[in-house]
């Protein structure tokens, strides 16, 4: 095996937002070179890279060139073909390793490795189309989530159904797309945990944080997880199961639900830092995107204790620009207050643009200040009087 690759060295990056933006902050402060390689111009990534190049994913001789101009390639963005990574791959290591990419791609090719590996999901049921509407009904139940195999994030490509009739109409829309209908799960909180494994096979786990989503999207992160010391152990537990057997390189994020009866069941993996991880940037000695280097760098693996007592984000949709600027300054009164924007143009409605994180001395705290916090920033200049903490 080749030595690590050390500061001074060029990292390639596919794809070009906001987790590619955090981990170019994370390399360059480390002494990396990173370069950006995406479909658009001027990203959140590509604007503090070393360079940006601007191609489409299928662009191979482009993907070419740039695998060839860096010592390893690694991704933000899990949507990209897979012929993009095996073309990279003929010139840079690709960490974590495409086949990983292609497993998570897909929801059930995600489960059906999960199973293998001993890892519990909710009870799913394969839909090719109407023909197999009975079948899986008979097999998961309802109520149920019927959601697209491939292409789905932040709740996009998936639909509550309650009964037979309701996912007959559901896949008749789906124009032949396969899709996974999932058992709904009465879950009690929503989970995740985000770790790391190096090259020689190190582990380092972050502890299970809490979220809480809007409209299917990540609103608010609690860390620590508030829960019994034994679910926190076995969330870690699932997550380095995922980790070693699927032998990430590189970090990864299990998103998890939390039943009454204290049982996890996993929802859905991510092979690269996750929106619930970037609690760790204010909270950690070691965040998620210096871990994503360090692993795919193929160096020993950083701290993952908390050095906070407790901590909170919560995220900064588009939504919060529909009455002009957010008062950033309000926001920001808070002396605990972490601002962090991704330079976005454009702010659209449920777009991600950035987030903010409190840390503090206890958990209700850091919540309720990442919550005020948030709730200033729509607030006009007059109205921000601030009465002082
Ligand atoms: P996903 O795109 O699979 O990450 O789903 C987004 C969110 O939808 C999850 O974080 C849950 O809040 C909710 N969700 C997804 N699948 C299920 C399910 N089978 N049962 C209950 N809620 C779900």
């Amino acid at each position: 095996m080749t030595g690590p690759i050390l500061p001074g060295a060029v990292v390639g990056v596919l794809g070009g937002g906001q987790l590619g933006r955090m981990f170019t902050l994370a390399a360059r402060r480390m002494g990396y070179r990173v370069d950006v390689f995406a479909p658009e111009d001027s990203t959140p990534a590509g604007q503090i890279a070393f360079r940006e190049i601007r191609a489409p994913y299928d662009d191979l001789e482009a993907v070419e060139r740039f695998a060839r101009g860096v010592e390893v390639v690694t991704f933000e963005f899990e949507n990209v073909p897979s012929a993009t990574v095996e073309t990279a791959a003929r010139h840079a290591p690709v960490r974590p390793a495409g086949s990983l990419l292609h497993t998570t791609q897909n929801r059930l090719r995600e489960k059906g490795a999960l199973g293998v590996h001993g890892v519990p999901v909710a009870a799913y049921a394969e839909v090719n189309g109407v023909e197999d509407v009975a079948s899986a009904a008979a097999e998961v139940g309802f109520p149920a989530v019927l959601k697209t195999a491939s292409w789905g994030y932040d709740g996009k490509g998936q639909r509550r159904v309650a009964d037979e009739a309701e996912l007959r109409a559901a896949v008749g829309e789906l124009d032949g797309e396969t899709a996974v209908l999932e058992a709904f799960v009465p879950f009690v909180a929503e989970l995740s945990v985000v770790g790391a494994r190096g090259l020689a096979g190190d582990v380092a786990l972050y502890e299970p944080v809490l979220n809480r989503h809007v409209n299917h999207i990540l609103d608010v992160t609690l860390c620590p997880a508030p829960v019994p010391r034994p679910v926190r152990d076995a969330a870690q537990e699932l997550a380095r199961r995922v980790l070693e057997r699927f032998e990430v390189v590189g970090v990864l994020c299990v998103e998890m639900f939390l039943l009454e009866d204290d049982s996890l069941l996993v929802n859905e993996l991510a092979p690269r830092p996750h929106n619930s991880g970037h609690i760790t940037i204010d909270a950690h000695p070691v965040c998620q995107f210096e871990q994503q280097v360090r692993a795919v760098c193929g160096l020993p693996l950083g701290s993952p204790r908390r050095h906070a007592p407790a901590a909170a984000m919560v995220n900064l949709l588009g939504d919060l620009w529909e009455r002009g600027t957010p008062n950033w300054a309000a926001a920001l009164r808070d002396p605990l207050a972490h601002l962090h924007l991704y330079a976005k143009s454009g702010p659209r409605p449920g777009r991600k643009m950035g987030h903010l994180a409190v840390t503090a001395d206890t958990l209700e705290d850091a919540e309720a200040r990442a919550l005020a916090a948030r709730r200033a920033l729509l607030t006009t200049p007059e109205e921000a009087a601030w009465t002082g903490r």
